[in-house]
């Protein structure tokens, strides 16, 4: 049984192998922190629980990372077992060490077992969004690891769980960051959970024929390397391995085989030291073994996007067994067998290289895997670094994929609605926040909610920068506050009424209203109103409808009483109806056949009583009286469509009114001509609306008189009166 202290020095011996200037100091002040923490915690194995932190902490120093992954692997669970805080590990440790362990502690709190294959995505995903500091994810695996070592502690429910996980979440992401052999150890721990039948089949079938395979291996490696020596290929290692269980699982799987059956059970890998080389070396094996036709790969001229770099073949040895072999650098193999890691180690000697432009090859080789090695993939990973995505936890560590900028009122109501119409405060990380604060990648949030909350506030529709959250919200109001819903669209729709000429009587009005609201696409007013409230519709939209549907209607309207009209004036001029009363209109006219309607004098003709004059039904303002000589009025020019609108208008016998026409007076300019005209006007008692003049360049004056007279033969004293005044040369009723 080893113990404890014997597990830690051999640690500080591993990482001395490595990094001699490792803060050995602070890594013990970490261990011992960490066991006084987790004091009597024990293991489902029966061992202290700190043997766990210790052996990820190996794990991660054969990965040969820095003293800070160390020390964040050895306080890995700390905050999430214990009574340590991150606020001590940063004040011991320093805020990097914290900052890491805070991670490995959020990604540990991520539950899978309810996951769908979306939330999967969404995890991976986010695993790499945080992947800020690749070093939580490289601790996470080394714990992951650790973790399925000492599985066979577990229940059989809580193994087949774990299993699953590791091989759809942590296997893929060890073999995406290039850590081929803790990927294999991971699926081959795997797969002894999730398929105990099989994997004991091929463990079982292998071990039987290990003598075989042993001899079979170094047969080859001898030969191999006695050639290679007698070549002057310099400093070449040669090893041969049988392929992993899940590996030979897989192909079995695949190619429905058996284990015998299955093409090549066999790898070999030479090491050296040289690009050059390694196509020596391949010269040589091709030279010995029969190649494989199409078998033949160069990943050192085209690396993978994990950066993996090797030459691989498949060769047919003596005896008819096919075997791979792998020809690579020193340097390639470390980056093969650790991938980031290895990579990481290199980079992190180099100063002003840490930092956000260290991962950023991360980054680009996560975007560019896609379709890469398909053959490697059982479930492919698209891992994007959306940057317009936010992925954040629930307190119980479900992932929620949030769009970027997202705040507490997107993440409730992404929940459910319910949480985030009774939200009354939020906490991010355990601290409260405000309502418009922005979440970030691995935030973990927390709302709470209360009964006696007052719903949402129309700002935050403006502050959410989800749709789904403003569409819930929009909801709320529309179902929860129609009261006062309709009242603000009420109000905000009458001002806008206001606006624009409007009254709400004619929105009203009995035969208007239905075809208002089938215009505006409501059942009633009050719906309309409420619409406005929540914002679903505008007061702007509704009033433009309304006036439009208004001006149709009185159109309609006009036109319809128009052809009745002249329908039935023509019946009457057939003698097919009896004459109907004629009557009289408050102007003095009588228009044939209608009673009471409304009458006005065209404008261009200022007709007077005794005037010959004819009528003609407008479109929505009664009766135009035109005098028969004005060019408007002449049958000539009258149109078909309109023919039926021309009606006989007669003046009426008790004339009394003053009636308004125009006229024009045409002189040889000279002084005192103003005053002969004020004269002559008032001397035939007419009154004067308005009176404009102009003079021409050729010495000319021009009057544009507006006089009230009472009838034809009064206007007609007027103008001959006018006429007599010397130098004025024409007098004129201007018409058309
Ligand atoms: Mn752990």
């Amino acid at each position: 049984m080893v113990t404890v202290e014997e597990r830690y020095e051999h640690l500080e011996k591993t990482i001395r192998g490595y990094n001699i200037s490792a803060d050995f100091s602070l890594i013990l002040s970490a261990y011992e922190y960490a066991r006084e923490h987790h004091g009597a915690q024990m293991r489902r194995d029966g061992t202290p629980y700190i043997t766990h932190p210790l052996q990820v902490a190996q794990i991660v120093a054969e990965m040969r990372l820095d003293s800070e992954s160390i020390i964040a692997a050895l306080l890995h669970d700390c905050i999430e077992d214990t009574n340590s805080t991150y606020e001590d590990i940063a004040k011991r440790f320093g805020v990097t060490v914290a900052d890491i362990v805070d991670g490995v502690t959020k990604l540990t709190r991520v539950k899978y077992s309810t996951m769908e294959e979306e939330q999967m995505e969404n995890l991976r995903k986010m695993l790499f969004a945080m992947s800020r500091d690749i070093r939580v994810i490289l601790i996470k695996i080394a714990d992951r690891l650790h973790n399925m070592r000492t599985m066979e502690y577990q229940t059989p429910a809580k193994q087949k769980k774990k299993a699953f996980e590791t091989m759809e979440i942590y296997a893929p992401i060890a073999h995406r960051l290039g850590m081929q052999k803790v990927k294999w150890e991971l699926e081959d721990l795997s797969l002894k959970y999730l398929d105990p039948v099989a994997y004991a089949d091929i463990n079982q079938k292998l071990e039987a024929a290990s003598a075989e395979h042993d001899q079979f291996m170094s047969a080859v490696q001898s030969e191999l390397t006695a050639r290679l020596t007698e070549l002057g290929i310099p400093n070449a290692t040669v090893y041969g391995r049988v392929k992993h269980p899940y590996s030979i699982y897989r192909k079995m799987y695949a190619q429905e085989k058996t284990m015998e059956e299955v093409y090549d059970l066999f790898a070999f890998r030479v090491l050296v030291d040289s690009v050059a080389d390694c196509y020596n070396v391949l010269g040589v094996v091709h030279d010995l073994y029969k190649p494989i036709l199409g078998r033949f790969k160069d990943y050192i001229a085209t690396p993978k996007p994990n950066m993996y770099q090797s030459l691989h073949t498949t060769v047919i040895g003596e005896d008819g067994i096919p075997f791979e072999v792998q020809i690579r650098t020193y340097d390639m193999h470390a980056i093969a067998e650790y991938g980031v890691a290895a990579h990481w180690k290199y980079k992190q000697g180099l100063r002003g290289e840490r930092g956000e432009r260290t991962y950023e090859w991360i980054r680009r080789l996560l975007e560019n895997q896609e379709d890469a090695d398909a053959e490697d993939f059982i479930h492919s990973l698209k891992i994007d670094m959306f940057s317009d995505e936010v992925f954040v936890f629930t307190p119980r560590g479900d992932v929620i994929n949030l769009p970027a900028g997202a705040t507490p009122i997107d993440f409730a109501y992404s929940i459910h609605s319910v949480i985030g119409n009774t939200m009354v405060g939020a906490k991010v990380n355990g601290r409260m926040v405000g309502f418009d604060y922005q979440l970030h990648n691995g935030d973990v949030v927390e709302i709470s909610t209360s009964k006696a909350a007052h719903g949402p506030s129309r700002d935050w529709m403006k502050t959410a920068k989800s749709s789904e959250a403003r569409s819930k919200i929009r909801q709320w109001f529309k179902r929860e506050r129609k009261e006062e819903n309709i009242a603000q669209g009420r109000s905000s729709f009458e001002s806008e009424l206001k606006r624009s000429g409007l009254t709400i009587s004619q929105v009203t009005a009995p035969d208007a209203l239905p075809n208002i609201l089938k215009r505006v696409g409501f059942q009633t007013l009050d719906e309309m109103y409420a619409a406005i409230g929540y914002g679903g519709y505008t007061s702007l939209k509704a009033v433009n409808r309304i006036r439009d549907e208004l001006l149709q209607l009185s159109r309609a309207a006009a036109v319809e009483k128009a052809a009745q009209e002249a329908a039935a004036a023509r019946e009457v001029q057939e003698g097919k109806a009896p004459l109907p009363q004629k009557s009289k209109s408050e102007k003095g006219l009588i228009v044939e056949g209608l009673s009471n309607c409304l009458v006005k004098f065209s404008k261009c003709c200022t007709p007077v009583p005794g005037d010959p004059i004819v009528g003609f039904i407008t479109r929505g303002y009664g009766v135009s009286v035109h005098r028969k000589d004005c060019p408007n009025a002449d049958p000539d020019r009258r149109t078909a469509a309109d023919q039926g609108r021309w009606i006989k208008v007669t003046w009426s016998d008790d004339v009394y009114e003053a009636y308004s026409t125009a006229l024009e007076v045409v002189c040889k300019d000279r002084s005192n001509l103003l005053v002969d005209i004020s004269t002559a006007l008032s001397s035939c008692k007419v009154s004067v609306t308005s009176l404009n003049s102009h003079c021409t360049a050729d010495g000319f004056a021009i009057f544009h008189l507006v006089i009230s007279v009472t009838d034809s033969k009064q206007l007609e004293q007027v103008m001959r009166k006018l006429h007599n005044i010397s130098s004025v040369m024409k007098v004129n009723r201007p018409a058309g």
